[in-house]
């Protein structure tokens, strides 16, 4: 750090300089102003807390969890709408119940227009 009117070396954090008097809050803004932010450390998470990555052993238990027939629908509820889940357990939850909601419809047309056709071809209509 120099003074902005002499040049002189200053110690950290002064106030004025000692060579001429002038102050050097103004040099010190300056430079804050202008300086680049500090890139974030590899590895280091700087994000919302609930929000941490998972863990890949945490995305095996969840979507081993997903198997089982009743509890897993119980579970993507309560991922869902819980209070203190992590940010991406919910979104998987949400995404999950979205797919699986989307999966039932598509479930309904494909069979109601099954029971049509069958019921076509063995002449149920006429
Ligand atoms: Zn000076």
């Amino acid at each position: 750090m120099f003074c902005e009117q002499c040049g002189a070396k200053l110690p950290e954090g002064a106030k004025f300089c000692a060579g001429c008097g002038a102050k050097t809050e103004r040099v010190q803004v300056a430079y804050t102003a202008s300086a680049e932010p500090a890139p974030p450390r590899p590895g280091a998470y700087s994000g919302q807390p609930g929000s941490e990555p998972l863990r890949v052993g945490q995305y095996i238990g969840m979507l081993l969890l997903m198997i089982v027939p009743i509890l897993s629908v119980v579970l993507l509820f309560v991922w869902s709408f819980g209070g203190s889940v992590n940010l991406n357990k919910k979104n998987f939850a949400r995404a999950m119940l979205i797919v699986s909601a989307i999966g039932i419809v598509l479930s309904i047309i494909f069979s109601t227009a099954l029971i049509g056709i069958v019921g076509e071809l063995f002449g149920g209509y006429y």
